[in-house]
């Protein structure tokens, strides 16, 4: 993979570029495949951002999101836009398989491929350029620091501010975790300067749910939360009937793992969603636990050092066994 600079001077010539992300794209994810999109449309490429699904409907107030082609949805557009393709950056995310059902495709393209991205242990020899980054924030940090970068600060405008915004904002809590640097702070006073209106974004990312979401949270921590304190573990474990019943839809469930961490002491927040095709793991974790290296042991998952995310073939029940064990043989750590 040669280094992301070297793509400077070849931004200049018009291409056709794809833009993609993680299945199910959070903040940061659509966050940054759409500040992209804006600021490569500005040089004159034709753009175009493919996610590998669908996205939570709280994300659709970002600029440009109305133009995001759903992979799983609309199969022959997405092949004919990546067919085409001169170049595809693969963003948020580091390793094919990521992308779920997008991944032959992927695989298959010979156009030149491009990653950005702050995930730990990136696959380099798929990609042509690149940038892999675990000490920054957020992908769209990144984003940030490629446009000045590569020397176009000035196309920094309103719809790539919101974006870049979104992402740090989300990937960061808010600006709590250790990973927003003095240099985010700094990113973030830059776009202020530019126009941000910053508590407009959050109003779009925090306070924009439907009532179920609210009701199926409180059910949950009522209902579905085991405290571990010997462990300083908290496990919430989710069936598919919950889901059901509160009409749980795409991103509904984002941010529920961050709540057992309010607890005392805890170390550790695991959560487990039964999903159709699999058992979604997420983990979080405060100080010396590393939540990759657990996700990647146990649950064939990966992601950062305090955060990330595994999956599982086994029943709810058996996973959530397996969940217990492993927390029992990582007594040591957690105390
Ligand atoms: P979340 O719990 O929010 O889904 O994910 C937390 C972090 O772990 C994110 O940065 C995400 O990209 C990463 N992650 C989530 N699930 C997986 C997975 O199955 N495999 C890998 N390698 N990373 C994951
Ligand atoms: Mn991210």
């Amino acid at each position: 993979m040669k280094s992301i600079q070297e793509l400077y001077p070849q931004l200049a010539q018009p291409r056709k570029i794809a833009i993609t992300t993680h299945q199910k794209p959070d903040a940061d994810a659509m966050g940054s495949s759409l500040a992209l999109f804006h600021f490569l449309k500005k040089l004159g490429h034709s753009v175009t951002v493919i996610s590998p699904t669908n996205w939570a409907k709280w994300l659709d107030w970002m600029p440009g999101s109305n133009e995001v082609i759903d992979f799983d949805f609309s199969r022959q557009k997405a092949d004919e836009v990546l067919n085409a393709a001169d170049w595809l950056f693969c963003l948020d995310f580091n390793i094919f398989h990521r992308t779920k059902t997008m991944t032959e495709k992927l695989k298959s393209l010979t156009c030149t491929k491009i990653l950005i991205d702050h995930h730990q242990e990136p696959d380099e020899v798929s990609f042509d350029y690149g940038i892999s980054d675990v000490s920054k924030s957020s992908t769209c940090e990144m984003i940030y620091d490629f446009i000045v970068g590569s020397g176009h600060a000035d196309k920094i405008d309103e719809a790539i501010g919101e974006c870049v915004y979104a992402g740090v904002v989300s990937d960061t809590g808010s600006f709590r975790f250790p990973s927003a640097k003095a240099a985010v702070h700094r990113l973030v006073a830059d776009l202020k300067e530019r126009g941000l209106q910053h508590s407009k974004i959050h109003e779009h990312l925090f306070d924009n749910f439907l009532e179920n979401k609210l009701r199926f949270t409180g059910h949950v921590l009522l209902n579905r939360m085991q405290v571990f304190y010997e462990y300083n573990t908290a496990l919430v474990a989710i069936p598919k009937a919950d889901l059901f019943k509160y009409h749980v839809k795409t991103g509904d469930t984002e941010g529920l793992v961050n709540f057992p961490q309010t607890i005392q002491g805890i170390k550790l927040v695991a959560l487990v969603i039964d999903r159709d095709e699999e058992r979604k793991w997420s983990f979080r974790s405060k100080g010396e636990f590393d939540c990759n290296t657990f996700a990647r042991k146990y649950f064939e998952g990966g992601g950062h050092y305090n955060a990330s995310g595994g999956r599982s073939s086994d029943s709810l029940d058996v996973t959530v066994q397996k969940f217990k064990d492993a927390i029992k043989e990582n007594k040591s750590l957690l105390q």
